[in-house]
């Protein structure tokens, strides 16, 4: 549907969208580079109000969050529309929005689910929280922050999933709803933010900074991809979470398969997982998860002091908890998350 949007101001017969660091300045008729918002005579509007694209019903291990209540259901919602353009997108189809679209496509105009029925299915379906994920949920901010205020004031949790591309200001509004964070540090290098998403990777580290300083509970993701991550940047990653977060931070590991314009590389190879593995132990991180290999050891949580398997996993399924009120079931360590 199509509304007012939020997070705009005019400048010079334009209309500027502060929402993300593209910055879009945009002319009367133009569409930013989301492909969803707009400047129609002298104002910012959004077309995907509601405009659900895809709802599921998920374990929040998808999300991925580990140690977020585990083995819980979440609600996953996505509108269309995405302000990275990353080569390999999974989820292409609705978050590449090619230019023009919101103006010809009739699902942008007349699809609309109120924020109150979102909510009330994710309580009917007896999830404890609603993901915003899929396209990025940066762009369809107004919607994510109705449904997520409406969701806070019925129990439920709000759990944002991003690649963390977005302004201060836009984040200190979501935050005062959000309970937990899974946000994508796709690489280490400012070149292959560019190359590969038509990012930047200075905006993505400050949101993470942000989230993390604010207590709200956080997992990052790096997606393995072939050629334009390297081992200087896994181990820049790596320290990074360590020294300039902490080491307790959850950090996933995930394998690579070629989608949409990414077809040209090859799945990430299975010993690039382990020998990511391996530097993330080596930098400190207390919690390496290694993710898009269903089976492998590194699905489960390992006590960081005695190395009990506190939580075990197989793919997305719980297949034990060995937790006393977030403690080691045999040696009593603090296990960090939300239990
Ligand atoms: S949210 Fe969209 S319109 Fe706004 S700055 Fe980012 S890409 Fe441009």
């Amino acid at each position: 549907m199509k509304t007012v949007a939020k997070f705009w101001k005019p400048v010079n017969g334009k209309v500027e969208c502060y929402l993300c660091p593209v910055g879009c300045e945009l002319k009367d008729k133009q569409v930013g580079a989301c492909g969803v918002r707009v400047n129609e005579g002298g104002k910012l509007f959004t077309y995907t109000y509601g405009s659900l694209i895809s709802a599921a019903i998920d374990p929040v291990e998808k999300k991925p969050l580990f140690h977020f209540y585990p083995g819980h259901l979440t609600l996953t919602i996505a509108t269309p529309g995405c302000n990275l353009h990353c080569k390999g997108c999974q989820n292409w189809e609705i978050s590449q929005v090619p230019k023009g679209e919101v103006f010809e496509n009739t699902f942008f105009t007349q699809t609309y689910v109120p924020p109150e029925l979102v909510v009330e299915k994710a309580i009917e379906k007896g999830c404890k929280s609603i993901s915003y994920s899929y396209s990025d949920p940066t762009i369809f901010v107004e919607y994510m922050i109705d449904v997520a205020k409406l969701a806070k004031e019925k129990g439920l949790k709000n759990i944002m999933v991003t690649a963390g591309y977005i302004n201060p200001e836009p984040l200190e509004e979501i935050d005062k709803y959000m309970d937990a964070y899974s946000i994508d540090l796709k690489f280490f290098s400012d070149e292959a933010y560019r190359k590969y998403s038509k990012g930047r990777l200075e905006p993505v580290l400050e949101t993470i900074k942000f989230v993390f300083e604010r207590g709200k509970w956080l997992e990052l993701t790096t997606l393995l991809v072939p050629k334009y991550l390297d081992e200087k940047q896994i181990r820049n990653i790596a320290r990074w979470i360590a020294q300039k977060l902490a080491p307790w931070v959850p950090w996933h590991i995930s394998r690579f398969f070629p989608y949409y314009k990414a077809q040209d590389l090859p799945p990430t190879p299975i010993e690039d997982l382990e020998k990511a593995y391996r530097i993330g132990k080596e930098e400190g991180l207390q919690y390496v998860y290694v993710g898009n290999l269903p089976g492998n050891k590194y699905e489960s949580t390992y006590c960081p002091n005695c190395g009990n398997e506190v939580i075990g996993r197989k793919g997305y399924l719980i297949t034990k908890i060995d937790l006393k009120d977030g403690k080691c079931g045999k040696c009593g360590y603090e296990i960090k998350g939300r239990f």
